[in-house]
């Protein structure tokens, strides 16, 4: 099943609680945008040229989590641009999960593969070896990427855990000026490659981390 009885049964209860209160219109989504510069330059997005006098602007992550609870829709899709170049993404992401929201991270694709092991970093032990093995060959992870996992993360700074309250919808248009580098082009080769694989876009690492 694409979505959990769960979510469904939780979107359900918003639109009955509204239908018994007689609410004339309520949300359902809520689409946040919390920066609109992006660190790639596609063929035929509107969305960074449409806000190119605003894409240095961010909005603080006090003003989105008080939008999110405002508008009390139960999804809430983050957008941008790319929102995992937000500085707060981490922050936004805990703090939306704790409003019990369901979260879509709608990104590139490009850092996605980071978080994941940004998190993956911060709950390594020896025990987790035998995940590490497998997350190696099945090719969802590289050396160089067991290797940043194996140091741990010291500096305690909040990450993007797996959950099944947080998606990952993976959106690219023709990339023709990726900036950083051949990494950018290797990641959006994979995100395209995930996006195949699974159908919408949902990151694989994240997934198999959830079984
Ligand atoms: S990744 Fe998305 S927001 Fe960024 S340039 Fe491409 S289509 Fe636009």
């Amino acid at each position: 099943m694409r979505f959990p009885f769960v979510l469904s049964a939780k979107i359900a209860a918003h639109i009955v609680k509204h239908k018994l209160k007689r609410t004339p219109r309520f949300a359902m989504v809520l689409q946040l945008e919390p920066l609109h510069t992006c660190n790639l330059s596609c063929t035929g997005c509107g969305r960074i040229r449409e806000y190119s006098t605003s894409l240095k602007d961010m909005v603080p992550l006090e003003k989105c989590l008080a939008a999110a609870a405002e508008c009390d829709a139960p999804m809430v899709s983050i957008c941008g641009g790319e929102p995992l170049i937000y500085p707060h993404i981490e922050e936004l992401v805990q703090g939306l999960l704790a409003q019990k929201r369901i979260v879509y991270i709608c990104t590139n694709g490009v850092f996605m593969r980071r978080k994941l092991v940004d998190y993956l970093a911060s709950v390594y032990d020896p025990g987790r070896e035998p995940l590490l093995k497998e997350l190696l060959a099945e090719g969802l992870i590289t050396e160089a990427q067991a290797a940043t996992i194996r140091k741990g993360r010291a500096n305690g700074k909040p990450v993007i855990a797996p959950t099944k309250w947080l998606y990952w919808n993976v959106h690219v248009d023709v990339p023709v000026q990726p900036l950083g580098g051949g990494d950018d082009r290797l990641a959006v080769r994979a995100a395209f490659a995930n996006r195949r694989r699974l159908g919408l876009g949902d990151e694989p690492l994240g997934q198999k981390l959830l079984e």
